[in-house]
């Protein structure tokens, strides 16, 4: 996956502030940030997506995205006043980087971004009917 910005950063072909590295996961700054302190947090072997991520995995990153959305409310200057941890998956959910990560955000009393997501009408039988849909495909996991 020698392609991939994320994979290059792992190897150091490419530069990134880092934050937090194991021999499982690596925690960078976002070159982009939300805010001051919007930290990325990564497996170190590539997955796209969070589901294909095995589990054993995903439990190491959530431990490193714990670790860093604690250290953020802890860091002098930052002003968090909240946090949000995203993961967005597929082109439709707004991925653009193709190698699975968590976003942590800080988040500022009136700093302006307002995550908003439109919603749609939907019925007591149609959340029922999802439901037992959803449901049908954990038990034949
Ligand atoms: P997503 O839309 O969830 O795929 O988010 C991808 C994130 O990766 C964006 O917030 C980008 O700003 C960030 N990003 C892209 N390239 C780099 C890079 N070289 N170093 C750090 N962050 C990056
Ligand atoms: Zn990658």
């Amino acid at each position: 996956m020698n392609h991939c910005v994320f994979c290059k950063i792992i190897s150091g072909e490419l530069p990134a502030h880092r934050v937090y590295e194991d021999e499982q996961v690596l925690a960078f700054m976002d070159i982009s940030p939300i805010n001051h302190g919007h930290v990325l947090i990564i497996p170190k072997i590539h997955y796209s997506e969070l589901r294909s991520i095995p589990l054993a995995t995903s439990i190491a990153v959530w431990e490193v995205v714990k670790k860093v959305e604690y250290a953020i409310w802890q860091t002098p200057d930052l002003i968090c006043d909240g946090t949000n941890v995203l993961q967005n998956n597929g082109a439709a959910a707004g991925q653009e980087v193709f190698h699975a990560h968590f976003h942590v955000i800080p988040r500022r009393e009136g700093d302006g971004s307002r995550f908003r997501f439109r919603t749609i009408n939907s019925s007591e039988q149609m959340r029922n009917d999802w439901a037992a849909k959803i449901k049908d495909q954990i038990d034949a996991a």
